[in-house]
């Protein structure tokens, strides 16, 4: 009897058995290799994506606040809403060894060591 070798769909949501007679064959067909590479891209940005993910939380926050005419963000504050701050894009620095972080429109600028004040983008 002759034994026919197997290999595994690469889609990792589905696994089933392909026979190997094209050796270049990954996958089941179009939608498992469609499948895969979405599975794949996903994984490779996870960092990129959860970092935007948080920005855009942050910048949620801070537009609220900002129809508050709230100007000032307190570290516990920011500590109570669990915002990570180290999402932001490179900071800058600003006179007196201030440092500014951009979250959308909005500029968090450090207010001596217990918060940020919040200023919009012209
Ligand atoms: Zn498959």
């Amino acid at each position: 009897m002759k034994e026919e070798k197997l290999r595994r769909c690469e889609n990792p949501e589905c696994g089933k058995l392909l026979p190997i007679g094209n050796p270049k064959r990954k996958h089941c067909d179009k939608s498992c290799s469609n499948k895969a590479g979405h599975i794949a891209r996903k994984k490779s940005n996870q960092w990129e994506n959860e970092m935007f993910k948080q920005r855009k939380n942050i910048i949620k926050i801070l537009e609220k606040l900002d129809r508050n005419k709230i100007t000032f963000i307190a570290n516990e504050k920011i500590e109570e809403l669990g915002l990570n701050l180290n999402c932001s894009y490179l900071p800058e620095l600003a006179t007196g060894g201030k440092q500014i972080l951009r979250f959308g429109k909005f500029l968090l600028t450090t207010n001596k060591t217990i918060g940020f004040d919040i200023s919009k983008v012209n």
